[in-house]
């Protein structure tokens, strides 16, 4: 029996993860959720979007898998998204983006996967108001976190058997930081002759991607460029209702999909629970549960290809009940 953390979030988070348990537990993996509370509508009970309580369970249980979570724009609460990653020290963003046929893309062959740095670069939180009319953010980073994640990448390249690692930059502008995470890629790359290694200035990959990205393998980038690059590839596989995620450290693991809690479609039975299911999917395979982890990733891919219970953003009709059903429906036969 595993014992999982589990997070509903907010917005659409909650029905996404409610269709998701379905899906696991049609594996007959035997799970015991334990279910906590983290976002804005639990400052007032605990006066903190993220108690104490969600960090102990996720601690104890050392695995967790959690729906998006709102973040306000501007002013109020920092994102609890990545307070979570920062206080699990969870170093690691593994963000895989393939082609799913049946899912209409400009591309057919796409088997990406992005490595991103999670715990510093602009997302460190290192802001202020110089004066009124200006605000500056620092970017922070430092050899140990940027050798720490390229140790990281290339392990998963090895243990995937993944052929080449591209690191991303902009060491041409920001000289040091971007440098110094550029540095550190080259010599962890240096311990790994097996696995090729390249180098692409962030603005250049982002044509590239866009162009060629049946060129790229794994993408190993620092923060920010890994938020945004792990969208854009999201995009070329067919939206972010397709793209699962996870989030490692050294003592546990967080999994969630790319997207947000998409508010406008909160409680509507409308976006599609692909997103969700294959993170739980990576749980699973995570849990050594690889049997189930396979089962639940081609059930998606064959529902995916019949195209009858797909929701709206895949050109169906279905709703994030009745596409998960379908989902778990064909595990349960498999
Ligand atoms: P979003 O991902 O919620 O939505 C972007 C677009 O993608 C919208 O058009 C939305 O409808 C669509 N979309 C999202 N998920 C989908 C799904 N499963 N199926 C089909 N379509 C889907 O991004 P946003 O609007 O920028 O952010 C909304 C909120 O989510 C913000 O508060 C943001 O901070 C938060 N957020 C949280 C996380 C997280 O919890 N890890 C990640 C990203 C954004």
């Amino acid at each position: 029996m595993h014992k999982v953390t589990v997070i509903p979030g907010d917005g659409t988070g909650p029905e996404l993860i409610q269709t998701m348990r379905k899906v696991v537990e049609s594996t007959q993996v035997e799970i015991e959720w334990e279910e906590v509370e983290a976002g804005a509508d639990v400052i007032e009970k605990y006066g903190t979007p993220l108690p104490e309580s969600v960090l102990a369970s996720i601690r104890k249980n050392k695995v967790a898998i959690k729906g998006p979570i709102t973040t306000p724009v501007g002013s109020g609460f920092r994102s609890v998204n990545v307070l979570l990653r920062k206080e699990l020290d969870l170093y690691a963003c593994v963000r895989p983006a393939f082609t799913l046929k049946g899912v209409k893309t400009f591309y057919e062959n796409i088997d990406l996967v992005v490595i991103r740095e999670n715990t510093e670069d602009l997302y460190a939180g290192i802001e202020r108001m110089v004066d009124k009319n200006t605000a500056e953010s620092i970017k922070r980073i430092t050899r140990r976190a940027s050798t720490r994640i390229a140790k990281f990448a290339f392990e998963y390249a090895v243990r995937e058997n993944r052929e080449k690692i591209t690191a991303v930059h902009k060491a041409n502008i920001m000289k040091y930081s971007d440098g110094l995470f550029l540095e550190c890629a080259r010599e962890v790359a240096t311990q790994y002759p097996q696995i090729k290694f390249e180098d692409r200035i962030v603005d250049n990959m982002c044509m590239q991607l866009v162009q060629k990205p049946e060129l790229y393998d794994v993408l190993l980038c620092p923060n920010l460029y890994g938020d945004i690059l792990s969208d854009l590839c999201a995009g070329l596989v067919g939206g972010l209702g397709v793209a699962p995620g996870a989030n490692f450290g050294d003592e546990c693991a967080v999994f969630e999909p790319v997207h947000g809690s998409a508010p406008k479609y909160a409680g509507k039975n409308k976006v599609n629970p692909t997103a969700i299911i294959l993170s739980a999917s990576l749980m699973l395979k995570h849990l050594g549960e690889e049997e189930a982890a396979k089962k639940i990733e081609k059930a998606v891919r064959e529902i995916i290809l019949e195209g009858k219970h797909v929701t709206y953003d895949l050109g169906g009709k279905a709703g994030t009940k009745e596409m998960a059903e379908a989902i778990a429906e064909k595990v349960a036969s498999s």
